[in-house]
């Protein structure tokens, strides 16, 4: 009985394992042709301040819309970008078009000139070498003022080389960039890292901000994550506000700045300039 339930079960597994692997081989192939098939695209989410609805600028979300599997989710090819070095050439992709965009809508007054563009940079991406050059002939091509550019990357980039990582930081710091730390809190956080580091903002996940409302333990960490951020004189962002409880709680605990579908999912560019122009 016994070994034919271990037989049994190691047939499920086989299974359920070989399309799956089908599919990431797939994926893979499709994502080797998707920039050359012109089948990706950039999606701007406005941030805004808490308080008086100010617009502080957009972070940018890559999308890939495939001619036959449709919109995948990020959280399901980027990692696949990530494991295949391909995250490379996509990211540095997606930075170079981020700053043109942002560089016209400074210079058709479209967006205020003190307001930022946000980028992802991946683990592996923050891991190159050369970064801080790429970075640079990136800005120096597109004309975007380093002031107007942020780069978010998240706590367990940080720490897999943390002394290495401050260095790299130093330099985007040298170099008039800001940087943000995203999804903050979901890390193993050693918080003692934090006050000798070059960063600018916190971003507390949305995971602490779903059930803000109603979860005292969420309500808390998020208070604390903004108490810690502004005595070490951090800005702090909240992602993931989808209506007006949660930004009332979020206003109650001095967040700065936020932003989620309660103002505005992320759009396509066209569609940017009508949000700004709803700020205040
Ligand atoms: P992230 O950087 O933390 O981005 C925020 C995510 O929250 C985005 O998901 C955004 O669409 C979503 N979001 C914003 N407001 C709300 C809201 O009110 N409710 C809900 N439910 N979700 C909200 P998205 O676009 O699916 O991206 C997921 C993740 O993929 C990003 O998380 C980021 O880690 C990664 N990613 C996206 N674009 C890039 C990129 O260009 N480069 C890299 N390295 N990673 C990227
Ligand atoms: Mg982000
Ligand atoms: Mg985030
Ligand atoms: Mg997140």
């Amino acid at each position: 009985q016994a070994k034919r339930d271990g037989r049994n079960a190691c047939q499920v597994y086989t299974a359920q394992v070989a399309p799956l692997d089908k599919i990431r081989v797939g994926l893979e192939s499709a994502l080797h042709h998707a920039m050359e098939r012109d089948e990706l695209r950039l999606a701007y989410q406005p941030q805004v301040s808490v308080v008086g609805q100010q617009f502080v600028g957009v972070e940018v979300l890559l999308r890939w819309q495939h001619p036959v599997l449709g919109m995948v989710a990020p959280n399901v090819f980027i990692p696949v970008l990530e494991d295949t070095g391909l995250i490379e050439p996509f990211g540095e992709w997606v930075l170079r078009q981020a700053c043109r965009q942002y560089r016209q809508w400074l210079d058709s007054g479209e967006v205020s000139p003190n307001s930022k563009i946000s980028v992802n940079l991946s683990p592996r991406q923050f891991r190159q070498r050369d970064l801080g050059q790429r970075i640079r002939d990136i800005i120096s091509e597109t004309g975007l003022p380093p002031a107007n550019l942020t780069l978010e990357i998240t706590e367990s980039t940080l720490m897999y080389n943390l002394e290495q990582g401050a260095s790299m930081l130093t330099e985007l710091r040298r170099m008039g960039i800001s940087v943000a730390i995203d999804d903050f809190g979901t890390g193993y956080s050693s918080l003692a890292y934090l006050k000798d580091l070059p960063i600018d903002y916190l971003k507390i996940d949305r995971s602490f901000v779903k059930d803000i409302v109603t979860d005292h333990n969420d309500a808390a960490i998020a208070n604390s994550i903004i108490a810690l951020a502004h005595n070490l004189g951090l800005k702090v962002v909240a992602e993931g506000v989808e209506d007006a409880d949660m930004l009332e709680r979020l206003a109650g605990f001095g967040c700065d700045q936020y932003q989620g579908y309660f103002f505005a999912r992320p759009v396509s560019a066209d569609e940017i300039p009508l949000l700004v122009s709803r700020c205040a």
